[in-house]
């Protein structure tokens, strides 16, 4: 049930996110008093449980929420399941997720939780056992009008389903409005699960159409064929792009164009590795990187594109379907080999967009036809992309900067409206 993702090197996500904050703050003039608030996380919950596992044996757990600033609304933002998770790291997503409500002005703060294990070998019913502990240790934080989990690397929609019905339980009657990316029978909203992916092509099209191209004929490579990176090639395909080469965490193929992602991901649902699908050809993560293509989805982990191996980098166009997949270092050769990288606080928003909506369905008890959520993601991410691209073009700089840049100046601006206290 668990979909897995390339882990390769990791570096410091929270010494990424800061290094990216110091740079957008001095072009915004930021004070230092703002700047130290901004860098701090609200709230940080560190919890240990016990789970007992399906041969009796009862084992330790180590997860965390975390929220980083609440100035423009509730915090939100996804649980992820990885043997890699630290509190550093959901430290650095949460900050990056305060960004990303504020970059497609989503009325959010930012919020991130990861419980640090392994879930492969896991049995359905530990999961389960797993995630109703975690959700209930959780507790004291989440809430549908305080913070709102959603799925994140190797969690899905039964994930939330559980999370939903446990602190359910707790309260005495349904709460469906306590996370998003849940089922649609229990309140999900239609288009959640391609959302990220698809926010990833609306943007790969948009940049596209920048250099006066359409997506028809464009390569297409893939770091991370999980939800989100399946997704995204699968529409780019849709659209015309030929998909070169996907990875997962075994290493990748090398698909030419010719090979079914439907059958990619039937093998990938069977549990099976990438490296083992018949016929294909193996590709390694440096070739997949280095492969010459027009855009390049990295859609596993922190960290990827590094100092050591940006200056490989084949294609004219990275979407960043992870989070922090690309290092200060690595952006700055980027930049200097004139490689657009459309950042990720933008490129895979599209996930908690319509996150969003589901939210808003729910608590209007009124559920919109698929036409209407992908309408309006479309709508969101447009004009999210135009003005990060104005703003890029106005101050002279990467998107990345720009993005943020935007961002931290809607989080100040909502600070300053509500003050402070007391
Ligand atoms: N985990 C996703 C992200 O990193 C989605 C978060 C959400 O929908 O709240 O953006």
């Amino acid at each position: 049930m668990v979909e897995s993702v390339a882990v390769f090197e990791h570096g410091s996500a929270y010494d990424v996110a800061i290094k990216q904050f110091d740079e957008a703050a001095a072009l915004l003039g930021l004070s230092d008093d703002m700047a130290s608030y901004l860098k701090t996380c609200k709230r940080e919950l560190s919890v240990n449980f016990p789970v007992r596992m399906d041969d009796g044996s009862i084992r330790m757990f180590t997860g965390y929420r975390v929220q980083h600033n609440l100035a423009r609304g509730p915090a939100k933002g996804g649980i992820r399941y990885h043997p890699m998770v630290t509190l550093d790291e959901v430290k650095a997503l949460a900050m990056w997720m305060t960004w990303k409500c504020a970059v497609t002005s989503i009325p959010y703060g930012g919020a991130k939780g990861g419980v640090a294990f392994d879930p492969r070998p896991f049995s359905e019913k530990e999961l389960e056992r797993l995630t109703r502990r975690y959700a209930t240790e959780i507790s004291i934080l989440i809430g549908p009008e305080s913070d709102i989990p959603a799925p994140d690397v190797n969690t899905n929609p039964q994930v939330m389903a559980w999370i939903m019905d446990t602190y359910s339980m707790h309260m005495g009657y349904s709460v469906p409005g306590v996370v998003t990316g849940k089922p649609v029978g229990i309140g999900g909203s239609l288009g959640r699960l391609d959302a990220t992916g698809r926010g990833c092509m609306i943007v790969a099209a948009r940049e596209m159409a920048r250099e006066g191209r359409t997506l028809e004929g464009a390569t297409v490579s893939v770091q991370g064929i999980g939800n989100v990176g399946y997704y995204a090639a699968k529409l780019l395909e849709e659209r015309g792009c030929r998909i070169f080469a996907v990875t997962d965490s075994s290493g990748g193929c090398f698909l030419g164009g010719h090979v079914d992602l439907q059958k990619v991901k039937e093998w990938k649902d069977q549990g099976m590795r990438l490296i083992d699908f018949p016929g294909a050809e193996h590709v390694s993560n440096e070739d997949l990187l280095a492969m010459p293509c027009d855009i390049l989805v990295l859609a596993a982990l922190e960290g990827q594109v590094t100092e050591a191996n940006a200056s490989n980098v084949g294609a004219r166009i990275i979407v960043e379907g992870a989070n922090g997949p690309v290092t200060p270092e690595a952006d700055r050769a980027l930049e200097r080999m004139g490689v657009q990288v459309v950042p990720d606080i933008l490129a895979n928003a599209g996930g908690v967009v319509t996150s969003y909506f589901e939210w808003i369905q729910g608590r209007q008890q009124l559920f919109w036809e698929r036409q209407e959520v992908e309408s309006r993601l479309e709508q969101i991410m447009s004009r999210a992309y135009d003005q990060v691209v104005d703003t890029a073009q106005a101050r002279g700089v990467t998107l990345r900067k720009a993005a943020l840049v935007l961002a931290i100046s809607r989080v100040v601006e909502a600070i300053e409206l509500r003050g402070f206290y007391p």
